[in-house]
This record gives C-alpha cells, sequence and structure tokens, in this order.
C-alpha cells in the first residue's frame, strides 16, 4: 500500500500550529515542502569538516519563501472578509501577494521602488494581475506609506508587520527539523526587514518547547553592505545593494530579530555585494543551485564563518536560499558577461574544434 500523500499546503500540514479553524477557507497554491540539499562539492572545495544545507525556498510557487507568509495572510484576511490587501515590496512579496491575491479572487495593490525591482518579479506581479503602483521612493518609503494608508482605505496590510505572515514562515523550520530528525547547530540567512529570522526563530522555539527537537540553532543573520542596519546599530537612510531583496534600511522587525540573536547567542555581519555574487556563482556553478543574489548572503556568510572558526568544524549548518535565480535575470547575464558565447559557423568540423578546445 502506497503511504504517499499529496501535499496540499503548508497550512494544512502545520495546520494544529496555525491560527485557522475547521471552516477556515485556505487560500494556498501548495506552497511549502521545499528541499533541504546537502551540499557536497562546496565543503569538498573548502576543505573544512561541516554538513551544509541549504532549503530552498526558490521552489515555492512563486519563486520565493514569501508565499509561505502570503498563504497565511491571505486566508485570514478573507475569513475576515477583507476584499482587497497591500503590500510594499522589493519584488517578492509583490508577486506573492499578487499570486494569493489572484487564487482567492481578491484584489492586490503593491508599491514599488521605482526601477529597482527585478526583472522577473516584476513580470510575475503584472501577470497574476496585481494593481501595480510604483513609488519615487524606496522601500522603506513604500512601507512608511502603507502603514498610513491602512487607516484612509479598505485595504489589508499583508507586509510582515502581518503577524500572520511570520507563523506561516515559521513552518519552514518546523519543515527542516521534521527532515533531518533534529535542529541544526547553525542556521544561516539574509535579513532584510527582518521578518524571516523572526519566524524562524520563532518556529525552532516552539518544536523545542514541545520536545519535538531538543536543541535550538544558533542565528546567522546576514545582510548586505550598503544595506546593514543591524551592524550600524540603528536605521540607514539611503540603503543600497545588488541583492534588492534585502535593500532595506528600516527593518520592521526591529526587535524581534535583535532578541533572535540574542536569546540564540547568534550574530548579524554584512558583506559587499561582490561577495554575495560570488556566493550566488559558487552555488550555482558546484552544486547546481541557482538562488537569487539576496539568498547568497547566507551562504557567504556560513563559509566566512566557518573559515574564521565562529561556525566550528563538525557543525550542520542549514542556509535558507530565500529565493529562484530566475527572479533577476539580468544581475546573472551580467555577472557571467566574461563567459558570454561566442558565435561560430554551423558545421560539423566547428563545433567539433570548439569542444576539444574545452577539453
Ligand atoms: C524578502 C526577502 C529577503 C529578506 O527577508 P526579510 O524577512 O525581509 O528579512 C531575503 N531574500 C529574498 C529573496 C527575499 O524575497
Amino acid at each position: 500500500m502506497s503511504t504517499h500523500k499529496h501535499h496540499t499546503g503548508l497550512i494544512d500540514r502545520y495546520r494544529d500550529r496555525l491560527p485557522v479553524s475547521a471552516n477556515t477557507r485556505i487560500i494556498s497554491l501548495n506552497e511549502g515542502n521545499t528541499p533541504l540539499i546537502q551540499l557536497y562539492n562546496i565543503p569538498r572545495l573548502i576543505g573544512k569538516d561541516v554538513d551544509i544545507y541549504v532549503k530552498f525556498e526558490g521552489l515555492n510557487p512563486t519563486g520565493s519563501f514569501k508565499d509561505r507568509g502570503m498563504t497565511m495572510a491571505v486566508t485570514k484576511a478573507v475569513e475576515e472578509g477583507s476584499q482587497a490587501i497591500i503590500c510594499a515590496s522589493t519584488g517578492n512579496t509583490s508577486a506573492a501577494a499578487a499570486a494569493y491575491a489572484a487564487r482567492a479572487g481578491i484584489k492586490a495593490f503593491v508599491l514599488i521602488p521605482d526601477g529597482k525591482i527585478a526583472q522577473g518579479k516584476l513580470a510575475q506581479t503584472l501577470m497574476y494581475g496585481a494593481e501595480i503602483i510604483q513609488i519615487n521612493g524606496n522601500f522603506d518609503k513604500g512601507m512608511a506609506l502603507v502603514k498610513e494608508i491602512a487607516d484612509h482605505a479598505p485595504v489589508t496590510i499583508v507586509n510582515s508587520i502581518n503577524p500572520y505572515r511570520i507563523d506561516g514562515q515559521k513552518t519552514a523550520a518546523f519543515e527542516i527539523v521534521d527532515d533531518l530528525g533534529f535542529a541544526p547547530d547553525y542556521h544561516c540567512l539574509p535579513v532584510g526587514n527582518a521578518g524571516n529570522i523572526t519566524a524562524y526563530w520563532k518556529g525552532y522555539k516552539e518544536y523545542a518547547t514541545d520536545r519535538v527537537c531538543s536543541t535550538r540553532p544558533v542565528m546567522c543573520g546576514y545582510q548586505a553592505a550598503g544595506a546593514a542596519p543591524f551592524l550600524a546599530g540603528h536605521p540607514i537612510e539611503d540603503p543600497e545593494t545588488i541583492a534588492t531583496a534585502i535593500r532595506i534600511g528600516n527593518p520592521q522587525s526591529w526587535d524581534y530579530a535583535w532578541a533572535a540573536q540574542k536569546e540564540s547567542g547568534g550574530w548579524f555581519e554584512k558583506f559587499t555585494d561582490e561577495q554575495i555574487l560570488a556566493a550566488q556563482k559558487m552555488l550555482s556553478q558546484y552544486e547546481g543551485i541557482f538562488c537569487e543574489p539576496a539568498s547568497a548572503a547566507s551562504l557567504a556568510g556560513a563559509l566566512h564563518d566557518i573559515a574564521l572558526g565562529n561556525i566550528p568544524e563538525g557543525s550542520k549548518i542549514v542556509c535558507t536560499l530565500t529565493g529562484n535565480g530566475l527572479k533577476d535575470p539580468d544581475t546573472a547575464i551580467a555577472q557571467c558577461a566574461a563567459a558570454h558565447p561566442v558565435t561560430i559557423e554551423a558545421t560539423l568540423d566547428a563545433v567539433k574544434r570548439a569542444i576539444l578546445d574545452c577539453l
């Protein structure tokens, strides 16, 4: 007899740990259940005895972890009778909000920074049929406007200040423990608005409290050098980084993220765009895993802290890869410009020569 169970989304899977009832109409695209992939070649390459796993959240329905939060936020918005949702976004939140609104049959308004959104995210948001409001300002400005507008128009905010977003996203920690059979020693992830580090810590704490796992990981939050308010110790004015998903200067989950850092014995660190892009390329080239730039901050950070011994040999490490590399084709192609294909004659001889030249 088959024990196969069709995965019908994270709310269905973890409904006992989420704020839904038997009567709740669940708005889902079967998100979650993403692969936890062990890296083989990179640990060998760096010559360290560490187990590194990546949680590839880029394989969610809209290509980022935002789907975890959005299934919960939209489910609750619909349950509460809302006809419209709104968010500020660097791109992935708007894609997820637009998709789940389409699924629910409600309207989505998204505020995006003018010209600073990756092409794939824009394409998705347009196709799902959201109302796009492009603003002359960055994410932080959009976030401030969204917080104000909710008092003036009948719209539900679905940014991660919506607590249901955090509830949905904490399920990624559950999945990791359920897959491994234990909690990792270190959990590394990029930090932008800081909702995700808040959510993971909540999930790990909940499982540890209920004795599903006996330990909790040290939380390591990594930022882009040009957008690193947690390293500065205060919000910053004009965040800048090629990793647009974490181009945020005024994180909304500021206190929760600090709590996760303190309670777990963890730390924040920052990396240059060059370091982030190098990690993104490394993961693609050596492991066949293509994530977006912001996501690679987790691996850049893990490798840095392994090299320094902050993460000792023998450790079990999970890095969250927050989004799919296909989200931002322009950055990928620009990075590989040197390897741009040359055109040759369409003859057997020319192709043969091209191959033999490379071997
Ligand atoms: C949203 C996002 C982040 C940052 O997550 P926060 O919860 O805002 O800290 C990182 N990477 C990607 C790809 C994202 O979409």
